[in-house]
């Protein structure tokens, strides 16, 4: 598979370059089977994910009567695209003004970049942008979240070690005061394992219910697509403190290995609404399960 970071992502060099060797083969059988189940664990798509596409395949096999590995690829493809289709939907940032986005995710994972380059999708799609910085713990990090506000023409709103929910509940005012069309709530990104993160988090939802019974319009969690299976885990943790509906999936660009968005398709399926496919500001993209599959098999 070659490396694709305008189109998104591959399934890891050597993922990709196994499975094409496998496809490549005239014949199927119950090894070239085994062998593509190996191959789909090691691209993070997790046993479910796994154990469905190959009971599938094998079916079509038998029934179709398909004999050649690039025929096996297309069957794979489809199934693929069939699963992941479903989490294609577009995030809806019309209906309400303002639209409460809360964003949630650990450190690393690509929370403030994303953060960035939300901003500036909506601000090119004619939507003004404030942003509540409730990471109120990183201080370094909150002045320069203030100076990039500054130069992006986007309103930040934070607070000296304040309670992260007061600054929510101070930003949602704010934008409605100034007609704002869309609010990013940051939260804070310690390891979900840490109870008292989740607390926190829980508490800025409850915050921003109370100033917006409509809200939060959305909870975007911000995953990193690097860490494999442990996304499910940390989907799981986030998703049982605040409810997450909806998924940025970032560094789906380099080495990292899609397979994880089958995982999540088969065991606890959110909307995906956008990718991160780079470090730059534009290096975002809708999700298109079409693309998405397309590009692994590139
Ligand atoms: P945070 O701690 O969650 O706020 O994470 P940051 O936004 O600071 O990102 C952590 C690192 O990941 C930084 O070096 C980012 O440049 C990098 N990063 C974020 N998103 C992407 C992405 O989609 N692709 C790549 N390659 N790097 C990313």
């Amino acid at each position: 598979a070659k490396l694709n970071a305008a189109v998104g992502p591959t399934l890891g060099a050597d993922v990709g370059d196994v499975m094409s060797d496998l496809f490549s083969r005239r014949k199927i059988d119950d090894e070239l089977l085994d062998e593509i189940e190996t191959t789909l664990l090691t691209a993070d798509c997790g046993v479910d994910a796994t154990q469905y596409l190959i009971d599938e395949m094998r079916k079509r096999w038998k029934r179709d009567k398909l004999e050649t590995g690039e025929q096996l690829k297309g069957v794979l493809m489809e199934l693929l695209e069939g699963l992941l289709t479903p989490l294609q939907q577009p995030l809806d940032i019309h209906t309400h003004k303002p639209t409460i986005i809360m964003l949630a995710g650990v450190n690393g994972s690509g929370k403030t970049t994303s953060i960035g380059k939300l901003a500036k999708r909506f601000q090119a799609e004619g939507k003004s942008v404030l942003l509540a910085a409730g990471d109120t713990f990183r201080a370094a990090a909150r002045e320069q979240l203030q100076e990039w506000g500054r130069r992006n023409d986007v309103t930040v709103i934070s607070q000296d070690g304040g309670d992260p929910a007061a600054v929510v509940f101070d930003a949602i005012n704010a934008a409605r005061a100034r007609g704002i069309d869309i609010v990013l709530a940051d939260t804070a990104g310690r390891l979900p394992t840490q109870l008292h993160l989740m607390e926190e988090i829980a508490k800025v939802r409850r915050v921003i219910q109370k100033a917006d019974p409509t809200g939060p319009h959305e909870v975007l969690l911000v995953l990193d697509s690097n860490i494999g299976q442990n996304a499910l885990a940390q989907l799981a943790a986030f998703d049982k403190a605040v409810g997450v509906t909806g998924l940025v999936v970032t560094k789906l660009d380099g080495t990292a290995k899609g397979g994880v968005l089958a995982a999540i398709a088969r065991t606890n399926p959110k909307p995906i609404r956008f990718i991160g496919v780079g470090e730059r500001i534009d290096d975002m993209q809708p999700f298109v399960a079409r693309e998405f599959v397309e590009a692994l098999f590139d």
